[in-house]
């Protein structure tokens, strides 16, 4: 059976940075599933699924338009540090949503500087370019209610 939209698909991958640096990986885990064509996984990636089958091994690199996005620089903020009211200590790492007109927007705190504290709304593979490592474990057509709710079960 070969991926198309609308199959359930396990997968095991290996994902790396340009560096070589692993970010994610479903080593020693359950395999991913995911519905094909739903969205369920970045598009660069669903594409390169279309007409794979079980046991199929294969490499893709995706660039970040078909991954997690291009960086904004527009994302990256000052704010005050009495914006953080409630908050003891803050930290380089630290994750809070912000609230704009679109909605909470998580964001990170990326430099404390005095009183200015930066903050970055990208999300932190924004910019990247991916590789997936990647093994098909398994492929099934989806049930009525994998499709209903537009993920795999
Ligand atoms: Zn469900």
């Amino acid at each position: 059976m070969e991926i198309k939209s609308g199959h359930v698909v396990a997968m095991h991958y290996k994902l790396t940075n340009d560096q070589g640096e692993v970010l994610d990986s479903s080593e020693g885990r359950d395999p991913l599933k995911f519905l094909q064509g739903a969205g369920n996984i970045i598009p660069g990636l669903d594409k390169a699924m279309i007409g794979k089958k079980v046991g199929d091994a294969f490499t893709v690199t995706v660039e970040p338009e078909e991954a997690y996005g291009v960086r904004h620089e527009q994302m990256i903020q000052k704010v005050p540090r009495s914006a953080f009211q409630g908050v003891d200590e803050l930290q380089v790492g630290m994750t809070f949503h912000a609230e704009t007109e679109q909605g909470p927007v998580p964001v990170t705190i990326t430099d404390v500087t005095g009183d200015v504290v930066t903050v970055d709304g990208n999300h932190a593979l924004a910019g990247v370019r991916l590789t997936f490592d990647v093994t098909i474990e398994e492929v099934r057509e989806a049930t009525a209610e994998e499709k209903e709710h537009n993920h795999a079960h």
